[in-house]
């Protein structure tokens, strides 16, 4: 019976193996396997459909960003290593006239390509030009009917301006009397195409590294597919798998170059599932409001949706004449922002493996991705509705209600938003550690793969002038004010490690640049002490190869670090002699305005004097002052907090904090 039971549950899940439905992913490849190229999959257009605006409402702006359109890759080597393993094995007589075909696609592709790193292609200004007339012709009233003043502004790349030359030439064509503004600059980088962030990025890699190994490739099919003679084919490929990823790299492209063949298919189908997902997984994690990485990644695209907020209400209260706002930039920034704003499908909170069977990476961000959101009025209202268009299809928030169809008050949504992440940041208090030691090296680890916003310590002077890192003014008995760096160095953290040097922490420090540290300057025993400390402590900002190799040097700018100090002297001088450095004066008994008065540019108190003087937390704010508040680890205190508005919580509990903020979130 048991026998018959095995045998019976096997049958079982081989059937149900066998008659598992394709994942929505797997769908959407077989429908168009070049969607297996993800974020270098060519703009494909998809049909419209425009559900009629409420009655009476006409558009008159828009507002949208563009990623670059068909772009080439980097480096070539992928295209030519394909060309030369097959055009070896040509030499050999061995190749399939599907061998020949591909030899002879990668060769010109490697020829198109031509050295030119990340070019955008012709293909790409097509798109472009293509985008414009299509949004010229869908809302021709916006054109027409206001001030014909349109402003553009793109990345500082090559292919990001071309992009936005290609758009703008085409609308100008369509009416020249339009008056375009274009413009580029760093200064404009911030927003439009902020950075990789080290945090994140670090944890997504864990997470891959785990999800690689799962990976089962056919290592037989291609050989079969290429070569008369698999076998002999063999020997002119050391590595099948490394060369099935160059044949992935170059059909990703070939469509960017107006090739029209499919060259996935030399590929069989299931491996190009399994390198689709190793593609877009990692970007869904690093960019995307993932279950992994969103609460950290979704605050870094404020910036951006602030500024196209401040545009569209300049346009609306009319201090603002534009009749569109066009932005060029990058995709992932462009997936930041549609996250950001919570739009359906892209943004979904999901985790690795619900992402890899559901999320539609190249239906949401292919070559020349865009968002649009068109601005509508009626005369009979004040009421400004919004509707947003993802790739120029017609998109929903889910988590606000329209008004009717995909058209919300505009008003709503920037209630929304305004509620999208938290507004205060979290730094963990000695560290996180819980399993380590307090102010240990593993502990500021631990913060900054948390993704704290920063990690505190406390600052001692030895007697021989060296800073050490501990909270207590003694170890193990040890007076560390009068002892030497020798002597100190013979006590041990609660987790093995010798107590840590200022020099040694900061080597931690810097090794992420998304995480400040925060450093606690502990009152000494005359302002000639505490004179030494801060003098010492700003010297180890400044980058000696011997512990900060100097390529960090700009992860101590003064945006990358805070001090704390309950001695006011000390918050003195730090202002005094590091200007633009975060300085939060801890005592809790000297009100804002008196700290500013001595350059003193931020406060940290203990929640209760906030619950007594909640009025402190507006005072520092409008004098441009930072707050923080210490050591809040009660849900109802976070709570207090959080609603208070403070800048930052600095906590023993992090993960605590972090689920309470998000609490207040939508
Ligand atoms: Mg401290």
């Amino acid at each position: 019976m048991k026998r018959f039971l095995a045998i019976s549950v096997l049958v079982l899940s081989a059937f149900l193996s066998a008659a598992q439905p394709d994942t929505p992913v797997v769908q959407y490849l077989r429908e168009n396997p070049r969607r297996a190229a993800f974020n270098t999959h060519s703009y494909e257009f998809l049909p419209l459909h425009d559900t009629p605006a409420p009655k009476g409402y006409k558009p008159f702006y828009i507002s949208h960003y563009g990623r670059h359109g068909s772009r080439s890759e980097w480096g070539g080597s992928q295209y030519a290593l394909v060309r030369d393993i097959l055009a070896r094995a040509g030499e050999a007589g061995l190749l399939t006239p599907a061998g020949d075909s591909l030899m002879h696609e990668a060769a010109v592709i490697y020829e198109l390509y031509n050295g030119m790193d990340g070019r955008l292609t012709p293909r790409g200004v097509r798109e472009h030009a293509a985008l414009a007339e299509r949004m010229y012709h869908r809302y021709p009233e916006v054109f027409r009917d206001g001030s014909k003043h349109i402003r553009a502004v793109s990345s500082t790349t090559p292919r990001v301006i071309v992009s936005m030359n290609g758009f703008t030439a085409r609308l100008t064509a369509l009416q020249p009397d339009l008056d375009i503004d274009l413009d580029t600059g760093e200064k404009y980088m911030a927003y439009i195409a902020q950075g990789e962030n080290g945090t994140i990025s670090s944890r997504t890699e864990r997470v891959m590294a785990g999800h690689r190994k799962t990976m089962r490739l056919d290592t037989v099919a291609v050989l079969r597919n290429l070569f008369k003679d698999p076998e002999a084919g063999k020997a002119f490929v050391p590595d099948v798998i490394a060369f099935q990823g160059a044949i992935y790299s170059v059909a990703k492209v070939a469509e960017a170059f107006d090739i029209d063949d499919n060259l996935f298919r030399y590929l069989p189908f299931g491996n190009v599932v399994q390198f689709h997902e190793m593609n877009f997984l990692s970007a869904y994690l690093n960019q995307c409001n993932s279950e992994l990485n969103g609460a950290l990644r979704l605050p870094l695209n404020k910036p951006l949706v602030d500024i196209l907020v401040r545009q569209a209400d300049e346009v609306i209260a009319g201090t603002r004449r534009n009749a569109a706002d066009l932005t060029f930039g990058h995709d992932w920034p462009f997936l930041g922002l549609v996250c950001y704003l919570g739009l359906e499908g892209v943004s979904e909170k999901l985790s690795v493996e619900e992402a890899a069977a559901n999320w539609l990476p190249a239906y949401y961000c292919p070559f020349a991705t865009n968002l649009q959101m068109i601005f509508y009025r009626s005369r009979k209202s004040d009421r400004v509705l919004v509707k947003f268009l993802h790739n120029e299809r017609e998109s929903h928030i889910p988590a606000i209600q329209a008004v009717q169809g995909p058209y919300y008050d505009w008003n709503d949504v920037k209630a929304y938003l305004a509620r999208r992440v938290p507004s205060a940041q979290i730094v963990a208090h000695r560290g996180i550690w819980k399993g380590n030691a307090q102010n240990s090296i593993a502990s500021l680890r631990e913060a900054q793969q948390f993704g704290c916003w920063g990690s505190e310590f406390d600052l001692h002077l030895t007697a021989d002038d060296e800073v050490v890192v501990n909270h207590d003014p003694t170890i193990d008995g040890l007076d560390i004010q009068k002892s030497t760096l020798a002597e100190v160095r013979t006590k041990k953290l609660a987790n093995g490690e010798t107590v840590p040097t200022l020099a040694e922490y900061m080597a931690q420090a810097v090794r992420n640049r998304d995480c400040l540290p925060v450093l606690e300057l502990k009152p000494h025993a005359s302002a000639e002490r505490e004179d030494v400390l801060v003098e010492h402590c700003l010297k180890a900002l400044r980058p000696a190869p011997s512990n900060i190799p100097p390529q960090y040097a700009r992860r101590l700018e003064p945006a990358k670090v805070a001090f704390i100090s309950f001695s006011h002297h000390i918050c003195r001088e730090l202002a005094r002699k590091a200007p633009g450095y975060t300085v939060q004066y801890l005592g809790g008994d000297i009100a804002p305005s008196v700290l500013h008065a001595e350059g003193i540019n931020g406060i940290d108190y203990h929640y209760s004097v906030f619950y007594k003087h909640p009025e402190w937390v507006k005072e520092a704010h409008d004098l441009g002052m930072s707050v923080n508040v210490w050591t809040v680890d009660d849900r109802k205190d976070i709570e207090a907090m959080r609603d208070l508005g403070v800048d930052q919580i600095t906590t023993n509990d992090p993960a605590l904090v972090r689920t309470v903020l998000w609490e207040a979130c939508r």
